[in-house]
Parts: structure tokens; sequence; C-alpha cells
């Protein structure tokens, strides 16, 4: 047997540091039958963990706008779009993303992750300063700190501390807001207005991740920006497919200089293989179903408040939630898996979310409603929810 290195050493140590204090995670096998339900461990579960909001993972239409373009253009793109790789879909994508979203340009990216890593760290210089919400997503400050521009955070949608530290601010650097709309572990929503209203006065930029916004709010599924009309005060929107769309990718849409220059300088753009073509056509006909499909949307939120309001009735703790992601606050990370892995007992598919995800005695159980659960299915869960939380004293 080989002598363990130093390094090893190290890194051993520092795993069994976050098991003890459980926050080591693991990679569980989940496989989707049919939305609501996955099998996982060889049990059926009701999921209450996906982001498939509008169930369309498992939509006939989108699996065959897959089948129909493997069939056409093969499973792989072969090459970066600036490259060889920017098949005519991209075109099709992108002119219809420009209509849903009544914007000037837009442009396809490969995941929600690369799109928020590559948009900030292409824009943002090392003399620039980027204001973020505290709990913005992970790869919002994975782009900012690419970028080397000071980063400004402020406590979680507290304009009050977003205005202090743009009055701080210098007046001749270059400024951007950047924030989620719907807060991915807290299911709250950002105070859109009074942002808007403090990046004018400062003259800032400001860019939305509007990942669990796009598809579930807006008349046309437009996003958050548009249930509150203020798209047009918001200079970068990003969003992903790889949730209520139910497939994969993601997009920006801004005015044609900005989306010129991440042609340029966006390295997550430049320097990785374009989307397959099938992903593509499922993007195309996912987008036409969002914007017609409103009804989803309506039985969604009527879900998500019911489930919300039940549980508070209960006296759980579900943070600020006004969404599609309930959380139930545990505190300490124990007693989370616990509650999580009893409801997986029962039957039911649930996140236990731990720091780092979020921060530290705020662990949670995650739930997210999707418009494909029944209200009978909600209700079976709630039950089994208020009795795991009696049983280990949550409430
Ligand atoms: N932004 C937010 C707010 C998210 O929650 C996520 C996904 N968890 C992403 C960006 C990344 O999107 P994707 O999964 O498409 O990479």
């Amino acid at each position: 047997m080989t002598k363990q290195t130093q390094w090893e050493t190290e890194v051993i140590a520092e795993l069994e540091l976050l098991e003890k204090v459980s926050q080591k995670r693991a990679i569980v096998t989940t496989k989707e039958i049919n939305s609501p339900f996955v099998i996982r461990d060889g049990q059926k579960l009701l999921n209450l963990a996906s982001n498939n909001y509008l169930g369309l993972s498992n939509d006939i239409r989108l699996k065959n706008a897959a089948f129909m373009a493997i069939d056409k253009y093969g499973v792989g793109s072969g090459a970066s779009r600036l490259m060889t790789g920017n098949h005519p879909l991209y075109d099709k994508v992108e002119s219809r993303l420009i209509q849903w979203k009544r914007a000037e340009a837009a442009l396809v990216l490969n995941s929600g992750y690369t799109a928020n890593v590559g948009i900030i760290s292409a824009l943002m210089k090392r003399d620039d300063i980027v204001f973020s919400d505290k709990l913005n997503h992970a790869s919002i400050i994975d782009g900012i700190v690419l970028s080397r521009a000071k980063l400004q955070r402020y406590r979680h949608r507290d304009i009050y501390h977003l205005e202090a530290l743009l009055m701080k601010a210098p007046k001749d650097k270059r400024k951007l807001i950047v924030t989620d709309t719907v807060f991915s572990m807290d299911g709250d929503i950002a105070d859109l207005e009074g942002i808007v209203r403090l990046k004018e006065k400062y003259n800032a930029m400001l860019m939305v991740d509007e990942a669990h916004a796009s598809g579930v709010y807006g008349k046309g599924g437009q996003g958050y920006s548009y249930h509150v009309n203020l798209q047009d005060k918001v200079d970068i929107q990003m969003g992903t497919f790889s949730k209520a769309f139910g497939t994969y990718g993601a997009y920006v849409v801004a005015k044609k200089w900005i989306i010129d220059y991440l042609i340029n300088c966006m390295r997550g753009l430049i320097y990785t293989t374009a989307l397959p073509p099938s992903v593509l056509a499922t993007i195309e006909r996912a987008i036409e179903i969002v914007e017609e499909e409103n009804e989803k949307r309506i039985i969604l939120q009527q879900h998500a408040q019911h489930f919300r309001n039940m549980l508070i009735n209960y006296g759980f703790d579900t943070c600020k939630s006004e969404s599609q992601i309930v959380p139930i606050i545990i505190g300490e990370n124990s007693k989370t898996l616990s509650f999580a892995k009893r409801l997986q007992e029962e039957g039911i598919a649930a996140i236990a979310v731990r720091p780092p995800t979020v921060p530290d005695n705020k662990a949670r159980v995650r739930f997210a409603i999707t418009a494909t659960h029944q209200k009978k299915q909600l209700d079976w869960a709630l039950e089994k929810i208020i009795q795991v939380g009696k049983e280990l004293e949550v409430i």
C-alpha cells in the first residue's frame, strides 16, 4: 500500500470533520418516473424536492421535440458556438426568446451556473463594484470573485443596507446590483421596486437571476420582473431552462451592446461546446408551452399557498416564503437530516439543506411544489410532515 501523502491526510481529515457536524454530502440516485413521483433506493416517493415546477421534464411534446432533433441532427454539436457549433436552432430559440421577453437581444447559454459566472466576470472588472444580496445563488458569488471586482454584500432583501453601501461607493465607479428574484433556499422574493429606485438614484446597472421565477411568474411566464412590470428597468435578465421549463440550458436577455460584448468576452460562451441540437429543440418547444399554459402557473401558486398556510397554521417556521419554494427551518444539521430521512421512510422525497448552502443554524428541509401535484397528494404529505414535526419536536 502506498503511504498517504500530507495532502491526502488533510483532505480526509476535512471530510471527517464535515461528517462530524452532519455536513458531509452524498449523491443519492433518484429517478423521476412521472412527475411528481420518483424512485429512490427502490422506493416510490412523492417528490417534493424538484425544480420541475410545471412538470414539463416528462412532457410528451418535449420528448418528441428531442426525438425529432436527434433523428435529424444527431446527439452532439461538435464545437463551440463561435466555431461550428452554432446550430440554426440557436437562431430560432433566440428569436423566440426576444419575442417572448419583448427584449432587444438574447443569448442561450449552457447552464444557469455558467451564465452567472460568465456574464458577471465578463462585464465587471477589477475597479468595478458589485452589490449582491447575501443570499444570492453561489454562481453569482463565483462570477463576482472571478471578475476581481469589489464585492459589497448587502443584508438579505435589506434595501436600506444596499443604499448605505451605494452611498459610500465612489461616484465614478461602475456599479452593478445583482439579485435573485425568487430566492432558491428561502422562497422569498426581492424588493425589486426598491432596488430599481436605488439603481436609478445611484446610476448602477441591475442584473436579476430569474432561475426560479422563469416560467412561474408573469402572464406568459417571463419572470418576476414582468409580474411587477419592471422588466424595462432591469439591464440584464438571466434565467434557466433547467427548472420550470423541464429541460436544460440558460438564457440572458439585455440590450444589444451587452449581448454583443458577451459574445466577444464571455469565456463561458466562447470556450465551451455548444448545447446539443436536441436540447435546443426542447427549449424552443418549452418556451411556447410555458407562454401558453398560464393555468399551470395559477394551479402552482394555489398549491404553494395552501401548502405554506397549512405549515404555518401548525407552527412551522417557513421563513418569508412567498413562492413555490417552501422551507421548514429546523436549525440543527443532524435534526434536519433526521427530518428528511423520516419523510423518506413515510414516502416523501424532500431535501435537507445545510450550511454552507444556507447560513449556520439555519438548516432546513426545502420543499418545492409543482403544478403536477394534486391537492390530495399535498394534503397526504402535510399529514406526514406534521406527524414527523411532532415526533422530532420541531412543532
Ligand atoms: N441561479 C439560481 C438562483 C439557482 O437556484 C440555480 C440552480 N440551482 C442556478 C442559478 C444555476 O442554474 P443551473 O442549474 O441551470 O446551472
